[in-house]
């Protein structure tokens, strides 16, 4: 189909925070207040560090202060993919930590096993299925990025399955695969925004305090106390957790290290059985391609395909602003590579379309620490893979604000931070001719030019 008659009533919102489940937002907080923890922001990461400081602790009295409403921003937006790995993959974590990668590929299993047994302790239904993710392979020259990842696993005792090409499309049927890796058990589906709303319910009952539209506008530190400022009130806090992800941070120093970058996202309609039989995709794995410029996708419970990814976007001067949550260019060139790959669903319409911003650092990876004497803790640079890894980077937080060292912060990936980006007006120059030389590398047999390999060289580098 046309991809401009395809995308025609798709609406210019996100799928999953379209649903009638979407709960009323809490009130707003209005007068003073103290508390022991105050957590900012409400999305994954501030939701998980709210619920585990009561799971910690039932006595402790936690405030959420959420901007404007729970899950709007990354959390609610995102693809559903709910890795283990904590290291935005395996090949970045062992690139960086070689000597620790054993520990946290085991600590990521132990996360997602963590996060399937929390949703069964509060009932949350959030379509969560343990399917795995198939990598495939759509070029020559990405059959062997597989085939070398599958070296560096070998070691690991990780359950991954090498597929050529008749088993990969037996799984999945498109005709552009030419091999595939099936991860099996480090990768979960779910429905993001649904798991927010479990998870501020669960907090709910264990009675943390949730304002929605509540923006803290300030910040202030009296060596005891931060008092944080909203439009109609403030609370006087003992402890501060910030999961503020991308938005202007109230810790200055956090805007070296992590920049927008936009990430969008198509949704079909349900398919019929019929359409899904010509796919084939009984083991609703979600799927990545290869490229540096890569797409992700999934089925949803309803059988929809959610198709995102590829193009990842830095807009000059690094602000988020809700115009840059649409780009229609972006949506023709994601439908046109939706049919590419999946011809016998050419009457298959888009029925959502939106984007996301994306927290990304330059170690791809998140990083944690403290500020105002230990009394402040924050976790950010999630890049686009925070989904699953934002409950780890929540116990961080709680174990640094307990002063007790754990295997957690003794991590050296914890400790470290990563390297910041070069100020504005050259960070702009720099990020895109980052992209450009990603984009000429996916059309050159992903042969990085000089640049890039200066980059890797320094542990640099730009993903989603
Ligand atoms: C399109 C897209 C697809 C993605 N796909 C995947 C995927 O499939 N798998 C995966 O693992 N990850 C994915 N990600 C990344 C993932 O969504 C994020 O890593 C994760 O949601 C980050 O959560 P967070 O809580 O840190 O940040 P956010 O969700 O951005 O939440 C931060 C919150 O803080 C609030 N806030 C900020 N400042 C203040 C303040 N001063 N006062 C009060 N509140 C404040 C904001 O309003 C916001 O609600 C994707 C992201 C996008 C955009």
């Amino acid at each position: 189909m046309d991809p401009l008659k395809a995308l025609a009533d798709a609406e210019r919102k996100p799928y999953w925070l379209d649903s009638p489940a979407r709960p009323e937002p809490r009130p707003r907080l209005f007068g003073h207040t103290d508390a022991d923890l105050v957590v900012i922001g409400g999305g994954f990461s501030g939701l998980w560090t709210a619920l585990m400081a009561k799971e910690r602790d039932p006595s402790l009295d936690v405030v959420l202060l959420e901007g404007r409403r729970i899950g709007w921003a990354a959390t609610g937006r995102n693809g559903g993919f709910c890795m283990a790995t904590l290291t935005h993959g395996l090949a970045n974590g062992l690139e960086r930590w070689p000597e620790e990668i054993d520990r946290l590929e085991r600590m990521g299993v132990e996360n997602l096993d963590e996060i399937e047994r929390t949703l069964e302790r509060y009932s949350v239904d959030c379509s969560f299925e343990r399917t795995g993710e198939l990598h495939v392979a759509t070029e020559p020259w990405q059959l062997e990025g597989l085939n070398e990842h599958l070296d560096l696993i070998s070691d690991l005792g990780l359950d991954y399955r090498p597929m050529d090409q008749a088993q990969v499309r037996a799984e999945v049927n498109s005709p552009t695969y030419l091999g595939g890796l099936w991860e099996r058990s480090g990768c979960a589906m779910l429905d993001p925004a649904r798991l927010t709303w479990g998870l501020r319910e669960a907090c709910l009952r264990l009675g943390v305090r949730v304002h929605e539209r509540t923006p803290v506008r300030s910040m202030d530190d009296d060596g005891t106390t931060l008092t944080l400022r909203t439009p109609h009130g403030r609370v006087a806090a003992r402890h501060v957790a910030l999961g503020t992800g991308v938005f202007p941070p109230l810790l200055r120093r956090l805007r070296h290290f992590v920049v927008p970058v936009y990430d969008y996202v198509l949704m079909t309609e349900p398919l019929s059985d019929a359409q899904l039989a010509d796919v084939g995709w009984r083991n609703r794995q979600g799927v990545g391609d290869s490229g540096n410029q890569f797409h992700y996708y999934r089925l949803t419970d309803d059988n929809r395909i959610l198709w995102g990814g590829y193009d990842a976007v830095y807009y000059n001067g690094g602000l988020v602003k809700p115009e840059y949550d649409q780009r229609d260019e972006t949506f023709v060139k994601l439908a046109e590579h939706f049919y590419d790959t999946f011809p016998q669903l050419a009457d298959v319409r888009f029925t959502h379309r939106w984007g996301g911003v994306i927290d990304t650092c330059t170690r791809f990876s998140a990083f944690y620490g403290q500020a105002h004497g230990g009394r402040l803790v924050y976790a950010a640079g999630y890049t686009g893979m925070g989904v699953g890894a934002t409950r780890f980077g929540a116990n961080v937080m709680l174990d640094l604000l307990s002063g007790e060292p754990t295997e957690r912060t003794e991590l050296r990936m914890v400790r470290e931070k990563p390297l910041p980006f070069p100020p504005e007006p050259v960070r702009s120059g720099v990020i895109q001719f980052t992209r450009w030389s990603i984009a000429q590398a996916d059309q050159h047999e992903g042969r990085r030019n000089l640049w890039l390999r200066a980059l890797d060289r320094m542990g640099l580098g730009f993903d989603s």
